[in-house]
């Protein structure tokens, strides 16, 4: 009998039907919730799991006895309880590479929208109140030169400060990272303690996973060692940063802006006042959103978790000591 695998992200055709040839494949086009009843109830026989965006919790691996690898659609895995995985034997997949430039230029984009104003400017020459030249009270901060700190500096974190480094001629900081000499070679960029890196930086950009260890690493302290003039921006994960005192630090006048990409719930509660503060640029999670590179991601997943379920090494695995002895 064929393995089954389970398809809830966004596949199109032609990966899917790769995925067919040598497996059984059931899709769930736009599944909001694993704990949907039919998913469920199909997990029983899944061999395998490709998709995104789910929260896949220990108790939900107690409906799918014969699993055997997940191939999730992003670099980040904080949906999954990795160490349960590991004690089953799961392989778990993801894609990095394939979208850190995508994700950088989200990041970059955010820099330069926040900086400049461009959302809350546009929006006023669309509402008909561009009566004027615009003075002072519309002028923005320039992004060259400046000063861009990065918190967590690996894939996304240096492709962020190439941009910054090489095009803007920013200087770089970064903190929360090992060592990176190659880099500060490349780029000038210099290692920060965090309070250090926060005190000294123009633009702060966060790009470290959401683990225990860096959920709420941003708060109402970090927020107060920032510049009033400083800009904040996250493209990692919502839960990094405590988004009570962002909106806090926004409103108070304690940081300038901020150009956020991600958010502790999400989709954005509507009750949320970020989205309607003119100083903030809020996008719907779109790090990596480009049909260039989600296709490359899914096909990435695609060649995982075919790899995973032939019983070879995926190009990507993220618990290596899950991986059964052949
Ligand atoms: P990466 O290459 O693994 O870089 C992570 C960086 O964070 C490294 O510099 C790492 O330090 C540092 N770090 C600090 N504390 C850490 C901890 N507790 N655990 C692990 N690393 C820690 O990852 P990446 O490819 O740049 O991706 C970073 C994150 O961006 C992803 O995890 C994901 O959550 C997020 N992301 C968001 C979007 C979006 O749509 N907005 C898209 C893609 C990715 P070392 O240098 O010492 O390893």
């Amino acid at each position: 009998m064929k393995k089954r695998i389970l398809a809830y992200g966004r596949l199109n055709d032609d990966q899917l039907a790769q995925l067919g040839q040598d497996f059984e494949v059931q899709a769930f086009p736009g599944l909001a919730s694993a704990d949907d009843p039919a998913f469920r109830a199909a997990l029983s026989d899944a061999h395998g799991l490709i998709g995104a965006s789910l929260a896949i919790t220990p108790e939900l691996l107690d409906a799918a006895p014969k699993l055997e690898a997940i191939a999730t659609i992003s670099v980040g895995y904080d949906n999954y309880p990795v160490e349960a995985l590991t004690r089953r034997g799961i392989l778990l997949c993801n894609t990095p590479d394939v979208l850190t430039e995508t994700t950088a230029d989200t990041g970059f984009l955010l820099i330069m929208a926040a900086a400049r104003r461009a959302v809350e400017l546009a929006e006023m020459v669309k509402r008909g109140d561009w009566q004027a030249g615009i003075g002072p009270e519309h002028f923005g901060s320039d992004v060259h030169g400046k000063t861009l700190g990065l918190i967590g500096f690996g894939r996304i974190g240096a492709a962020v400060a190439r941009r910054g480094a090489l095009g803007f001629g920013m200087k770089v900081r970064y903190a929360m990272a090992s060592p990176k000499p190659l880099l500060e070679a490349e780029l000038g960029a210099e290692r920060r303690e965090l309070d250090e890196l926060l005190e000294e930086s123009d633009f702060v950009c966060v790009t470290v996973p959401l683990t225990a260890e860096t959920e709420h690493l941003i708060g109402e302290r970090e927020f107060a060692l920032m510049k009033p003039s400083a800009i904040f921006v996250n493209i990692a994960r919502g839960k990094v940063v405590n988004e009570a005192a962002l909106i806090e630090a926004l409103e108070m006048g304690r940081i300038r802006a901020a150009g956020l990409d991600v958010f502790e719930q999400e989709p954005l509660s509507p009750e949320s006042p970020l989205p309607h503060m003119t100083n903030v640029v809020a996008l719907p999670h779109i790090g990596s959103a480009t049909h260039e590179t989600r296709t490359a991601m899914a096909q990435r997943a695609v060649d995982n978790l075919l790899l995973a379920l032939r019983g070879e090494h995926p190009i990507n695995l993220v618990n290596e000591t899950a991986r059964r002895p052949a």
